[in-house]
């Protein structure tokens, strides 16, 4: 991991960070490029905007290591008022959210219970529900409440991270229950016994982890691909192994984030695969945005450069 990898991953963990940063202006100007604003209506809007062009949308309400039960409520509230809006307005957006952000910290019954009241409401409005993951200390906790939950609601989906060494053992129990799998190369610092290093090797695992995803798509249990990536090189590899196998382009879904890779989510369109842009809202951005820097420290300039914009 580089050095500045390593700094910028440090720093979205550190508490007097998490606090102070979001105060800095040209950070929160910077952070602009990565979503369009703090409120619902702004993901909307965005979401308007990429529909015309093919593109659907998967939304986030930033948050996480919640460390208050009101707010953990307050969330799923939104998150189930939200669900609520989107199905009377018939808008596909799917939500996706990370565990410690509705109390898996504090209480893991009361999470499930908060996760269950969302995956509930995504059931009945004909949604699909999405579970980030975070780091690895929450991994094992994230699958067991992803699979209690699939045993209730069909469409459901969990992501899982390249990086990690076990991530092909979890990929083959989430697939026998046909769980929907999102997968990333992992955006967290993690110690070498747990995951690959060298990012060559996490590329790699990535593209045998996803042919054995479009395998898998066969199996019609619900089970449902998706690749969660900007790697150009690595989407072409999975598009053309995707052919090679007789799959069509549209058994290739891929998600990127809002503000990333445009013109090549346009060609992905073109060229018929299902494409959809993650937005996030909400006010806690900032560890969210310090792994947006990690993930390609050049983005820092951006930050240097809101600072002398006018
Ligand atoms: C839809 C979606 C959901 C995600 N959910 C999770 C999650 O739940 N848990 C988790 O650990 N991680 C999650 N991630 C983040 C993921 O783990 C990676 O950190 C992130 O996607 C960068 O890796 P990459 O696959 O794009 O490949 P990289 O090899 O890092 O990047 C490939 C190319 O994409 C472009 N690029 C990548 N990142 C950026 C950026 N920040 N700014 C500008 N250009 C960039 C660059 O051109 C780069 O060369 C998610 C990512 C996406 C797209």
């Amino acid at each position: 991991m580089s050095l500045m990898r390593s700094v910028l991953l440090g720093i979205s963990e550190n508490r007097w960070m998490r606090a102070r940063g979001p105060r800095l202006w040209f950070v929160r100007r910077a952070s602009r490029a990565f979503m369009p604003g703090d409120e619902f209506a702004d993901m909307l809007r965005a979401a308007g905007e990429l529909r015309p062009l093919g593109i659907d949308t998967v939304f986030t309400r930033l948050g996480e290591n919640v460390t208050d039960a009101s707010e953990a409520s307050f969330v799923t509230r939104h998150y189930v008022e939200v669900l609520d809006a989107l199905g009377t307005a018939g808008i596909r957006c799917e939500p996706s959210i990370k565990l410690t952000q509705l109390g898996l910290d504090l209480d893991k019954e009361q999470s499930y219970a908060n996760l269950r009241a969302l995956a509930a409401r995504a059931h009945a409005t004909g949604n699909y529900l999405w579970i980030d993951m975070e780091q690895t200390s929450y991994v094992d906790v994230t699958l067991e409440l992803t699979k209690r939950l699939k045993a209730e609601f069909p469409r459901v989906g969990v992501c899982l991270q390249a990086y990690l060494y076990r991530t092909m053992d979890d990929l083959n129990a989430l697939v026998e229950q046909g769980i929907g799998v999102r997968l990333v190369k992992g955006a967290y610092k993690e110690p070498a016994t747990l995951a690959y290093p060298k990012k060559a090797d996490v590329d790699e695992n990535f593209f045998t982890l996803a042919t054995v995803m479009l395998e898998c798509l066969s199996r019609k249990n619900g089970f449902r691909p998706v690749f969660g990536t900007h790697d150009v090189n690595l989407i072409a590899r999975i598009r053309a192994h995707a052919e090679r196998a007789g799959l069509a382009a549209r058994d290739v879904e891929v998600h990127m984030l809002y503000g990333i890779q445009r013109g090549e989510q346009l060609r992905l369109v073109k060229d018929g695969a299902i494409v959809r842009v993650l937005v996030a809202y909400g006010s806690f951005w900032f560890p969210w945005y310090m792994r947006r820097l990690a993930e390609r420290p050049a983005n820092v300039w951006f930050v240097v450069k809101s600072m002398f914009a006018g």
